[in-house]
């Protein structure tokens, strides 16, 4: 009873602040306030969820005035008026109106002040109403910059080009609204009550601790649990009687713990249009001529580009629905094609070796100079600098070694071992499968050398041989 009389009050109020022009989206709107107002805030706030998604882009949702200003207190609506701030004429504070915050009233010294109520129960006290009106702004301003609230308003009161469609990387806020009826209200509390503005809005976003059930998991142990959820032991304990610091958990057991839930949360529908990438496809073929563990790609991928819009909802900043309403590709991808060596590389060699480098003279034969053995072959001047691995093998030495500068051996798996010194780099590493003709490294003169060159050994069963024996030229 109390409530239809509000309504049609609240329906006088407004009327006339109603542009002209806003006439039938206003007369649609405010004919479904009576029937909001006429549930109780609790309904309201779980017909809002509900009715978010239906009523979107209603005209109704998106061209009602946001905030029509007024006198002593003010309602924040949900649902379909979504962020309607709708003012009511001004009560001699009824008693019974509001009953909770008049029970909070036992202190002796009181201020005059503004309560948030929500689902109507006062939540916080701020020092007057503008204070209060300036929380439910910085609380929408957490989720939403002030330029997209100013243009959102702007929008709504201008009723043109509202629709335009968005340009690339454009995005546009479509509403704003809080999950709950926030009503502000006029209120004598404690001084004490009265808290900054900052305060009021970090309380609305972190809320009160709810208790909840919480399903004992493998290896959980209280104090483990009770840490995880921003609680002490004591205060686990508390919420749990039957459980001492003692007691041992068993998987599947359920405990009480608090975890907290905001007071109310923004709601934020929003319209996107953006450049995306579209990635692009690998294809990988198979390719028995070349070795095992080689690839090469044939053909370079390219990302593809295209334009998409969607409209998003967020709820204190976390998605909860995404639709797309746009896709135009405007550059396709170009799929990468990798070949991918199949053919297993024998590590044995013939007994046979290629020579080394590309070609080149011998420029030191094996045999004794000035008195010393010189063990090896020296190859130098060839048309490119590339070393060969001489047979197939396995590298069991690649590093610096003295007088033979950068050295490289290879275990031919078959009693021969060939020596590559003097390199200026090594393109092998110990253990590694290499084939003959496959590059090793590249010809230098580190160590004890004049002039870039390439000394060869060859050694059969640890015993030095002559490589001019065994290769094959
Ligand atoms: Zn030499």
């Amino acid at each position: 009873m109390e409530l239809r009389k509000k309504v049609s009050n609240l329906l006088d109020n407004v009327k006339p602040i109603a542009k002209p022009s806003l006439k039938v989206a206003v007369v649609t709107t405010f004919a479904v306030s009576p029937f909001l107002f006429s549930k109780s805030s609790i309904t309201l706030a779980n017909d809002s969820k509900l009715s978010m998604a239906k009523s979107r882009f209603g005209v109704a949702s998106k061209k009602n005035m946001r905030r029509i200003t007024n006198s002593n207190s003010q309602i924040y609506l949900p649902s379909k008026l979504n962020t309607a701030y709708i003012s009511e004429k001004v009560h001699p504070f009824p008693a019974n109106h509001f009953p909770s915050i008049t029970n909070f009233n036992s202190e002796d010294v009181t201020l005059n002040a503004s309560a948030i109520i929500i689902d109507g129960k006062p939540v916080a006290y701020v020092r007057n109403r503008e204070a209060a009106e300036q929380v439910v702004r910085k609380l929408e301003l957490n989720f939403v910059t002030e330029n997209e609230l100013n243009k959102f308003d702007a929008m709504k009161s201008s009723l043109m080009d509202s629709f335009s469609p968005l340009k690339e990387n454009e995005s546009r806020l479509l509403d704003i609204h809080l999950s709950k009826n926030i009503v502000l209200q006029e209120a004598n509390v404690s001084p004490d009550k009265i808290m900054p503005i900052e305060n009021a809005v970090a309380l609305l976003l972190k809320g009160a601790n709810q208790e909840i059930k919480y399903r004992v998991q493998e290896g959980d142990v209280l104090g483990r649990i009770a840490n995880n959820n921003g609680l002490k032991l004591a205060e686990l304990l508390k919420l749990n009687p039957q459980l001492t610091e003692k007691s041992l958990l068993m998987p599947g057991q359920e405990i009480t713990i608090t975890e907290p839930e905001p007071y109310v949360e923004v709601i934020v529908e929003k319209e996107v249009s953006q450049k995306e990438t579209i990635p692009y496809s690998e294809e990988v073929i198979n390719d028995p001529n070349l070795v095992k563990g080689e690839s090469r790609v044939s053909q370079q991928g390219l990302a593809g580009v295209e334009s998409v819009s969607y409209y998003e909802t967020i709820e204190n900043g976390k998605t909860v629905m995404k639709e797309l309403t746009k896709k135009v590709i405007l550059g396709q991808p170009i799929k990468q094609i990798v070949i991918k060596g199949s053919k297993v590389a024998p590590s044995r060699g013939e007994g046979i070796f290629i020579w080394p480098a590309d070609g080149g003279y011998i420029s030191s034969q094996m045999g004794y100079r000035w008195g010393r053995l010189h063990k090896g072959i020296d190859i130098a001047r060839p048309s490119d600098y590339t070393i060969k691995a001489a047979d197939n093998g396995i590298v069991i030495s690649a590093g610096w070694d003295g007088s033979y500068g950068n050295k490289i051996v290879i275990d031919h798996q078959n009693g021969f071992q060939t020596v590559y010194a003097h390199l200026s780099s090594i393109r092998v590493g110990v253990g590694e499968t290499v084939q003959e003709g496959s590059p090793i490294g590249i010809m230098g003169e580190t160590g004890d050398a004049t002039g870039i060159h390439l000394h060869f050994e060859v050694y059969k069963n640890g015993i030095l041989k002559n490589p001019l024996q065994y290769l094959r030229r």
